[in-house]
């Protein structure tokens, strides 16, 4: 475990992965642990681009009333925030970074572009893609996938609060919750298991792109995956 196995990672944060001990919102030391991180992996070699979610402030669906799109572009707005948040946090260390975001706002990052994200990459920079896919009806893990398979990323790091992998059924409700070890995504499909929405998993099993799912609990899970320990759940097509 002295070298990476991987040259170019998606890492997926959900929002809650950035509220720490909070139930909503941001939380400084978490977001800062998780910089930390990153910054071991940019400096091993590795280039890594971000996705955040938006679920530690508001997520599409959890309104009743609104309607549906302007309930989801809140949504990518609160993913804008997360990356902010996040960029902030890696330069703050020394990690160059730059946001590219799906919606437009020319004074706060540039505009997404596949070419330019790789080449930052290439350069060494942690590239944060903000603002999900830049569509309503979609979610961030969706966004992982298809912005794994455009920049064509080795894997997908699903970083998770509170579940550690993927589950046979709800393991904070069913103490004898059975967790998978390695997954193939048309079992995802079919158990229709709550790891990822199916847009997403389609995505990747169309393309072949494999997943790590693990908790963020413990940020260096984070480099540990990178580096190849066997921790949470594979989901693979093979
Ligand atoms: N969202 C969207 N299109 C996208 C990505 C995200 O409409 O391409 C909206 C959607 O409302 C979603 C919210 O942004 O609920 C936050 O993203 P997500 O729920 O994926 O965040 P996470 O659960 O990872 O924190």
């Amino acid at each position: 475990m002295d070298k990476p196995i991987y040259k170019r990672v998606v890492l997926k944060l959900s929002g809650e992965a950035l509220s720490g001990d909070k139930k909503f919102g941001l939380d400084e030391n978490t977001i800062i642990k998780i910089a930390k991180q990153v910054k071991n992996l940019q400096q091993s070699g590795v280039e890594v681009a971000i996705i955040v979610g938006g679920g530690n402030f508001w997520r599409g669906r959890s309104s009743k009333e609104m309607d549906r799109s302007t309930a989801d572009y809140m949504g990518m707005l609160a993913t804008v925030i997360n990356s902010l948040a996040m960029q902030d946090a890696l330069e703050n260390i020394g990690v160059l970074t730059r946001v590219q975001t799906a919606i437009e706002m020319r004074q706060i990052a540039e505009p997404y572009i596949k070419r330019k994200a790789v080449r930052h990459l290439e350069k060494g920079r942690v590239v944060i893609f903000a603002a999900g896919t830049g569509n309503p009806y979609f979610t961030t893990d969706t966004t992982a996938a298809l912005r794994a398979a455009e920049i064509e990323s080795e894997v997908i790091l699903l970083a998770k609060k509170g579940v550690d992998g993927v589950y046979d059924s709800d393991p904070q409700e069913n103490p004898d919750a059975k967790k998978f070890d390695k997954l193939k995504y048309k079992e995802i499909l079919n158990l229709e298991l709550k790891v990822m929405d199916s847009t997403a998993a389609s995505l990747c099993k169309d393309n072949n792109i494999p997943i790590i799912v693990f908790s963020i609990e413990e940020p260096e899970n984070i480099t540990k995956v990178v580096f190849g320990a066997e921790i949470g759940t594979k989901l693979k097509e093979d």
